[in-house]
């Protein structure tokens, strides 16, 4: 894995939260974008060389949603960027980890991610994401 690529944080309130997060960071987020599939709506802002993604559920099923229900607003989960998310994936999956879907999927901002479940990672949801070309 590269970097830190984005920090997934559970909102309730997009328009709301993009206001409070450009506040704190002194610039407004660069871009929304709806995933469908995933029942999600989301922004992204820049802070220096990793993003923050705000997450808020267009459905009732939206795991969003269905997050924070159970454990309301706030860190949802952590991005890595990795160069071939086939080869990590095959890799973590021979470590023991449980990974969420069997091949990468189309996510927000260009990329093809994939889960880890938060109960191979001490809690944590985390995703890998690599850049499309
Ligand atoms: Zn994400």
């Amino acid at each position: 894995m590269k970097k830190i690529e984005h920090i997934g944080i559970a909102v309730k309130d997009l328009e709301k939260s993009n206001k409070l997060f450009a506040s704190l960071f002194g610039k407004p987020h660069y871009k929304t974008e709806e995933v469908k599939s995933e029942g999600v709506k989301t922004s992204f802002f820049d802070v220096g060389p990793n993003k923050i993604e705000l997450l808020e559920a267009t459905t009732a099923d939206s795991p969003i949603a269905k997050f924070i229900e159970k454990k309301g607003e706030g860190v949802h989960h952590i991005a890595f960027a990795v160069d071939n998310i086939e080869t990590e994936m095959k890799r973590l999956k021979e470590e023991g980890f449980i990974l969420l879907n069997d091949q990468a999927k189309l996510g927000a901002d260009n990329k093809l991610v994939a889960f880890l479940h938060p109960k191979s990672c001490n809690g944590v949801l985390i995703e890998l994401c690599q850049e499309r070309d």
